[in-house]
């Protein structure tokens, strides 16, 4: 069963008198599992698209299943509690809550939405911080870390629910070479090791080399579907 079905989805913004098409009609599918990306210049609609299917923003018109649940008419709180249990979101600039420590922003999600006993929830922190290589770090604030380091957290906070969907928009524009190298790689394993799926948009050719699939919006319609030479990999 696929983690996201979009049929003919439509998103309008609308303010006063002026109207954005942002969406205007898109289809596809992603699978379980899967590592995809949304690529496409600025404007082309991908943030719209992520925050659609993160259930942040509802579609004007069309369908939209996310995780086996439709998703296009969920009320305030519903979106709220569907994106606690099964949405993980890696941002840009990491989002970081700067007055909580890294351990405190991993527990964060878990404290929202889960009423897990404190010692298996700080237990759990404990798992994801060590899986995303910041076990000794912890105690520091987002300003003591690099930006790398920053967007291992968010991963980290973005999978401690056991999110089967995580969606990243731009997670690499903040970081250098090097630096977007590790964190591509890290989430591709988190994929492999939780059976993940990773949603991406992006400009980013590191990121685009790593995906199986990529869907290329251009003013709001889905252009191109490229799946990568030998398929699912990784
Ligand atoms: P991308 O992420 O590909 O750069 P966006 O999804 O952010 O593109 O934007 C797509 C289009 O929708 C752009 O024309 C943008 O100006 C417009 N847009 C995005 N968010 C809003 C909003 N909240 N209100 C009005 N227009 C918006
Ligand atoms: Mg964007």
């Amino acid at each position: 069963m696929s983690v996201i079905i979009a049929k003919q989805l439509v998103k309008t913004y609308v303010a006063g008198d002026i109207k954005v098409e942002a969406i205007r009609g898109v289809d596809f599918s992603i699978e379980p599992a899967s590592f995809v990306s949304f690529i496409g210049p600025s404007g082309s609609g991908k943030s719209t698209l992520l925050n659609m299917i993160g259930c942040l923003d509802p579609p004007t018109s069309g369908e939209l299943q996310v995780v086996g649940q439709d998703i296009t008419n969920l009320s305030r709180q519903d979106a709220a509690r569907f994106r606690g249990e099964h949405i993980g979101f890696v941002f840009q600039d990491f989002n970081l809550i700067p007055v909580l420590t890294v351990f405190e922003n991993v527990e964060y999600p878990l404290l929202m939405v889960q009423n897990w006993p404190t010692d298996k929830r700080k237990k759990r922190v404990q798992e994801m911080l060590d899986a995303v290589g910041m076990a000794d770090q912890g105690r520091k604030y987002p300003s003591q870390i690099s930006g790398g380091q920053k967007q291992r957290v968010a991963v980290a906070r973005a999978l401690v629910t056991n999110a089967k969907l995580v969606l990243a928009d731009e997670p690499t524009a903040n970081l250098d070479r090097k630096t977007a190298n590790m964190v591509i790689d890290l989430m591709k394993l988190m994929r492999n090791e939780y059976k993940t799926t990773f949603v991406f948009s992006t400009h980013d050719p590191r990121i685009v080399d790593n995906v199986e699939i990529t869907f290329e919006l251009e003013d709001g319609i889905l252009q191109r579907q490229k799946t990568a030479a030998g398929g699912h990999h990784g």
